[in-house]
């Protein structure tokens, strides 16, 4: 680990080794008050991950994203494909709230609430220190040759992997169909559901070999928002940061030294021991430092062991420890805090003004008007009807126009919850009533009793002979 203070860190990523190959990774197991409420917040996270599913609101899901049906359920409430603009809208604001929160508290996300985070450090790391202890005893244990114990360990730690793996993609997957279709294909015959056996064994496959072999490659090579931080991070970012002002120089610390010349870092390498992405902190913010907190806690306990002040690494921005500088709120956080509070504003607007049944009208394309008996002239118009409640509607419609009559040409108006449905929709009017070649009108649209909206369209004529 002590090759890392060399600035090779500047020329290399800290998991790849002199000749470009992967270095496997065994950080040391964290401890401190950090970790501690890290733990702390992970075990709900996860009761919130696996428990939402099973949460019901009159018999219907809390929360569902079934893609495949397009049928989706947010908070209990029914979203339809229409309802898309609100899923872009609600996507733009949650990035630009990611950014504005990168901007100014760095990944904290990445070190406490990451879903990668919290299953590989709080979940897969906990259980392999549990069976392949520390990190000394993993690196011995690698380099030993197979033996029973070894092939024992092994089989047992990476069984334990595969059935959280599969926990999670049944969860995940319990998201998508709700959990009543999950239990129903569990209890049936796997015979019948071959092919989704297939795909949930490979989603399971794919969980494994990312928590027990991908790792922290995840976050350092794969995920979009790691690769964005150089561009969102600046010098007032808080970020995990090493007080080198106050470190530096670093140096072993002799016993029962009373005139200490160096920095307050006694170049222990703890901070580096525990680090999941095998980085020092103390070459300062770096691609690979998911924020997660272990070499705070691992360096807090140095301090009181050497009775130094803690916090020799901390939340910090850089200007804090540089300058001295205490939080500026720049021009760059201004902007995107107007444009946050625009967009929450507009997501607010269209949400309260959001109808659970949608109707749509449009002149069928292509047909003009149709002379009809007893002096009267036809249209005839597609209506899209979208039904985002969870009860089966009978919708008809209604003129307050006495010359205008209203008929349903194909089947009727029921339709079943959370569906859409289309439907003809001839609309008559009497030529003596009609002003001109295209007059507007508006027709009222009934549930049951209840008037639900009003939709306007253009009623074609010809031309009236004088
Ligand atoms: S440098 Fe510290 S905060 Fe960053 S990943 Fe390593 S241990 Fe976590
Ligand atoms: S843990 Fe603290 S004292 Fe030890 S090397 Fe890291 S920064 Fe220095």
């Amino acid at each position: 680990m002590k090759e890392q203070t060399a600035d090779i860190y500047r020329d290399r990523i800290s998991i790849l080794n002199d000749k470009g190959k992967r270095k496997w990774i065994y950080p040391k197991k964290p401890s401190g008050k950090f970790y501690r409420l890290r733990t702390i917040l992970s075990w709900f996270l996860l009761l919130v991950l696996f428990g939402l599913p099973w949460i019901k609101t009159d018999g219907h899901p809390f929360i569902l994203f079934n893609i495949l049906e397009r049928q989706f359920i947010i908070f209990g409430k029914a979203f339809g494909p229409q309802d898309f603009y609100l899923i872009v809208i609600f996507a733009i604001t949650a990035i630009v709230f990611l950014i504005l929160f990168t901007i100014i508290y760095g990944r904290i996300f990445c070190g406490w609430i990451c879903p990668q985070t919290i299953f590989l450090e709080m979940v897969f790391r906990k259980i392999e220190y549990l069976i392949d202890g520390d990190a000394n005893k993993q690196k011995s244990l690698s380099k030993q040759q197979l033996n029973a114990a070894k092939l024992f360990k092994r089989i047992l730690k990476y069984s334990i992997f595969f059935v959280i793996s599969f926990v999670i993609a049944n969860t995940f997957l319990s998201y998508i169909i709700g959990t009543d279709e999950l239990i129903r294909i569990i209890t049936d015959n796997p015979a019948n559901h071959i092919s989704g056996l297939i795909a949930i064994t490979g989603f399971s496959t794919a969980y494994f070999l990312v928590f027990s072999l991908v790792r922290e490659q995840v976050c350092i090579l794969a995920c979009p928002y790691g690769r964005l931080q150089g561009v969102l991070l600046d010098k007032n970012s808080i970020v995990i940061s090493y007080d080198f002002e106050r470190g530096e120089p670093r140096g072993h610390i002799k016993r029962g030294e009373t005139n200490r010349t160096d920095g307050d870092c006694v170049d222990c390498f703890q901070c580096v021991d525990v680090c999941p992405t095998g980085i020092d902190i103390r070459n300062g913010t770096q691609l690979e430092c998911i924020n997660c907190t272990a070499c705070i806690d691992a360096c807090n306990n140095i301090m009181d062991k050497v009775g130094f002040e803690k916090n020799l690494i901390k939340y910090a921005s850089y200007n804090q420890i540089k300058e001295k500088k205490p939080f500026r709120f720049t021009a760059r956080i201004a902007g995107y805090t107007g444009v946050l509070i625009i967009l929450i504003g507009l997501l607010t607007i269209l949400l309260v003004n959001r109808k659970d049944i949608n109707v749509n009208i449009l002149r069928t394309p292509g047909m003009f008007f149709q002379e009809m008996p007893e002096n009267k002239i036809a249209n005839i118009y597609d209506v899209k009807i979208y039904n985002k409640t969870f009860d089966e509607q009978n919708i008809f419609f209604k003129s307050e126009d006495g010359t205008i009559e209203l008929k349903i040409l194909s089947g009727d108006g029921i339709i079943s919850p959370m569906s859409h449905k289309d439907i003809k929709l001839m609309i008559s009017k009497n030529k003596d009533a009609i002003k001109s070649t295209s007059d507007k009108i508006e027709i009222k649209v009934l549930s049951g009793n209840e008037e639900i909206d009003e939709i306007s369209t253009t009623f074609m004529a010809p031309i009236k002979k004088q």
